[in-house]
């Protein structure tokens, strides 16, 4: 199965929250993770919010106040919406926004756990998160798909060329060298190819470059799949709401419905209601994820 053929998942629309308690979803789970052969992990932006990357309240007022001053932003989600008036103001945002997000932090624990938990299996990462920690809880770097894209690169804003370029050292200076929200015009990045203005390597319309790592791990990807059919694999889900469902959602409901060697863990704080019709085949867990990952790893890591 190619990633658009699986991208073709519909949802199954039999949702229900499973009953409690609690403790006896973690055992499942456990149970599952401990069957299986092969571990898909889908991984959406609640994964990241419960290991601390939280986009609003304190950690956004602390971070962006000039920003919030000068804006009246909100947050960091809707903050990348916002209509900049100049290369300088927009890079002045996205500077910070990548520093706070993907340069400064660390490994969080909940990925370092989680990879705890997997690592002696055969898996895989498929993630719509851009802050690259799975890269860095020590995921292996040829078994992850950031579909959606990753902070540490920019691209030509119309895509004249497929190609992303690491904007780490850039993003560093840029935020050292702000000022009333602006980054100095000398450090605009201009497309080396059509001289045109650049942009982060996020997928948001269009042109988003897919380059030849993208290719690479789209196509890994695609032969971990196959693989999964014959084998027994759980597709664990985490933080995956309903913001972008047809990513990884919907077609981890249409894997399930089609193989019957298919198990499903769906890890959320508020929104992990399964098919019904999946029956004891789904475990949809609807608390805490920092807290449900801690409970399993102590479950599936005890022998
Ligand atoms: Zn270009």
């Amino acid at each position: 199965m190619t990633f658009q053929e699986f991208l073709s998942g519909t949802p199954a629309g039999d949702y229900i929250f499973q009953k409690g308690p609690y403790e006896k979803q973690i055992q499942s789970a456990v149970s599952m993770l401990k069957e299986a052969e092969s571990v898909l992990i889908g991984a959406g932006a609640g994964l990241s919010a419960a290991a601390g990357l939280v986009y609003s309240g304190k950690r956004f007022t602390d971070n962006f106040p000039e920003f919030i001053e000068k804006y009246g932003m909100t947050d960091m989600y809707s903050a990348g919406f916002y209509p900049f008036p100049s290369e300088e103001a927009r890079w002045g945002y996205w500077s910070k926004h990548v520093y706070v997000n993907r340069i400064a932090v660390e490994a969080l624990g909940l990925y370092k756990k989680l990879y705890e938990i997997i690592k002696e299996k055969d898996y895989f990462v498929l993630t719509t998160n851009a802050d690259h920690q799975f890269y860095k809880a020590g995921f292996d770097h040829d078994r992850i798909f950031a579909t959606q894209g990753d902070y540490g690169y920019i691209q030509c804003r119309y895509g004249c060329h497929k190609k992303v370029y690491d904007d780490v050292e850039l993003m560093k200076k840029m935020n050292q060298a702000r000022e009333d929200c602006l980054i100095p015009s000398g450090m605009v990045p201009v497309c080396p190819v059509c001289g045109g203005p650049m942009t982060m390597n996020l997928r948001c319309d269009q042109y988003f470059v897919e380059d030849d790592a993208w290719h690479k791990a789209e196509a890994g990807f695609g032969m971990f799949l196959k693989e999964c059919e014959k084998k027994k694999t759980v597709l664990f889900e985490l933080g995956v709401g309903f913001n972008t469902p047809i990513i990884i959602r919907f077609p981890f409901e249409k894997l399930m419905q089609r193989h019957r060697n298919m198990r499903l863990i769906r890890l959320n704080l508020d929104e992990a209601a399964v098919p019904a019709s999946l029956g004891k085949r789904a475990v949809g867990i609807n608390a805490d994820i920092a807290r449900s990952v801690e409970d399993i790893a102590e479950g599936a890591c005890a022998g």
